[in-house]
């Protein structure tokens, strides 16, 4: 049987847009620590107090807590036949205590260049009530969604760079790790939202 799915790539890659239609195919819960984070700042809870310095740098929150958040998250009864991971790994350290506690089918990769990553992300806006993701120019929400609209306050063209920083050095080099094992399907990330869906959905068939 399947078991757990890693989504990768850069900051606003569309990992989150895609996600969806994983779901649908898979069944399998969305597990995003980016939105586990946010949740836990919004709340003012400890975890939120650690990890919101560090969010709002654009550095990443360290190993150990992740590592504990997501200890705790595939203990719950919907994450027994595996999850969606959407943001994590991100380090090396992280993708090893990962393979102690779950098996990693597969790994798909959306890759899209740094010049087009500052214009996703400065554009993204999420509907509060919803948590759906749009775009300015590439997803433009309906008329009747636009007061509930939000901007993540880490995205601005200053904390952008610092994430592809961190995700230059910190992050990419896990594609490769992944990829020695076997297990990496690369997806180009640049053409519409729909055409990145099909390549999506046939990396998911072929797992
Ligand atoms: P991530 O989860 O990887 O950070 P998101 O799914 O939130 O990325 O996407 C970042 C932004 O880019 C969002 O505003 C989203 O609507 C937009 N986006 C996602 N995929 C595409 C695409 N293929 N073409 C253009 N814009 C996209
Ligand atoms: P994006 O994919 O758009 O960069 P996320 O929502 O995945 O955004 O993450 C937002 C922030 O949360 C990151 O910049 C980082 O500070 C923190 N974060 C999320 N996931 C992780 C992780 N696996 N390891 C370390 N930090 C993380």
């Amino acid at each position: 049987m399947l078991g757990s799915i890693v989504l990768f790539g850069p900051p606003g890659a569309g990992k989150g847009t895609q996600a969806e239609i994983i779901v649908e195919m898979t069944g399998k819960p969305q597990v995003s620590t980016g939105d586990m984070l946010r949740s836990a700042v919004s709340q003012g809870t400890e975890l939120g107090l650690e990890a919101k310095t560090y969010m709002e740098s654009g550095q990443l929150v360290p190993d150990q807590v992740i590592i504990g958040l997501i200890e705790d998250r595939l203990n719950e009864p919907d994450a027994s036949n595996g999850v969606l991971f959407d943001g994590f790994p991100r380090t090396i350290p992280q993708a090893e205590a990962l393979a102690g506690i779950t098996e990693v089918s597969g790994v798909i990769s959306i890759e899209v260049p740094d010049e087009d990553i500052i214009n996703r992300i400065v554009g993204r806006r999420m509907d509060s009530e919803t948590g759906e993701i749009y775009h300015v120019s590439f997803k433009p929400p309906p008329p009747e969604v636009e007061s509930r609209l939000v901007q993540r306050k880490d995205d601005n063209e200053n904390t952008v760079r610092s994430r592809l920083d961190a995700y230059h050095e910190q992050t990419k080099p896990l594609g490769e790790w992944y990829d020695n094992m076997g297990i990496l399907a690369i997806v180009d990330g640049t053409g519409s939202i729909q055409e990145v869906g099909q390549s999506v959905a046939n990396a998911v068939r072929s797992l």
